[in-house]
């Protein structure tokens, strides 16, 4: 299966796409780990992006597309993937249309998570992560089980993304206003676009999403 998350940032895209990607075996790319993998690593594309994205704006059309289209032709993502903060611009979704087009396959939903933009504010600012493993918390809603150590590794470390304030948070909801929104008209034009309420707890949110894969074809591997 070939799907696309879209929703603003703290919409849930990335919690929905791992608990998907473990039960479809589908691969889940998100756009956003690859440039901060880039970020960390001090790369030519980490050292252009980083003031960008520490502005809550959006990383050029070219580099984005230049980084899926290599990232496409990797064997992991052969059984099919999870995009996830990709694509966000109406060139970003047509590129992406040419892309799979040229390797014979094809998108079988792109699934939005509406939410209300108030409460993605607190969401967002409340995220942390474990430093070591990556395990996602969030401060009221899903601390770890003891106070300071990681459910997953049990390390002790955290970290907050430098653009998970609530000022960038507002940037980055404009952004997605601006500039995200306008893909949905293009694949509503294709019959593409399943609207769902992100709002709801998660567990109904992911049954939500497994009811219109089915409704589109797409099973769960038994
Ligand atoms: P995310 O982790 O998806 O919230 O992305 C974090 C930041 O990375 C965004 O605010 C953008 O600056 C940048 N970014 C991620 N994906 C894209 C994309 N498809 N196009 C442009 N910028 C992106």
């Amino acid at each position: 299966m070939n799907i696309i998350l879209v929703g603003p940032p703290g919409a849930g895209k990335g919690t929905q796409a791992n608990i998907l990607e473990d039960r479809y075996h589908a691969k889940h790319i998100a756009t956003g780990d690859m440039l901060r993998a880039e970020v960390a690593a001090g790369t030519p594309i980490g050292l252009e992006a980083k003031a960008v994205m520490d502005a809550g704006q959006l990383v050029s059309d070219g580099i984005l597309i230049r980084m899926l289209g290599s990232r496409l032709g990797q064997p992991d993502c052969a059984h099919g993937m999870i995009l996830d903060g990709f694509p966000r611009t109406v060139p970003q979704a047509e590129a992406l249309n040419d892309l799979l087009a040229a390797s014979g396959r094809h998108l079988d939903a792109v699934i939005v998570l509406d939410v209300d933009e108030e409460a993605l504010v607190e969401r967002i600012s409340g995220r942390f992560a474990c430093a070591k493993c990556g395990a996602g918390y969030h401060r009221s809603f899903h601390p770890p089980t003891q106070n300071g150590i990681c459910d997953k590794c049990g390390g002790n470390e955290f970290s907050q993304r430098p653009d998970d304030n609530a000022d960038v948070v507002r940037r980055r909801l404009v952004a997605y206003r601006e500039q995200t929104a306008p893909i949905l008209p293009y694949y509503a034009g294709r019959n593409l676009v399943y609207k769902l309420d992100g709002m709801a707890p998660m567990d109904e949110v992911t049954k939500a999403i497994e009811n219109v894969l089915r409704q589109v074809g797409v099973a769960a591997p038994a």
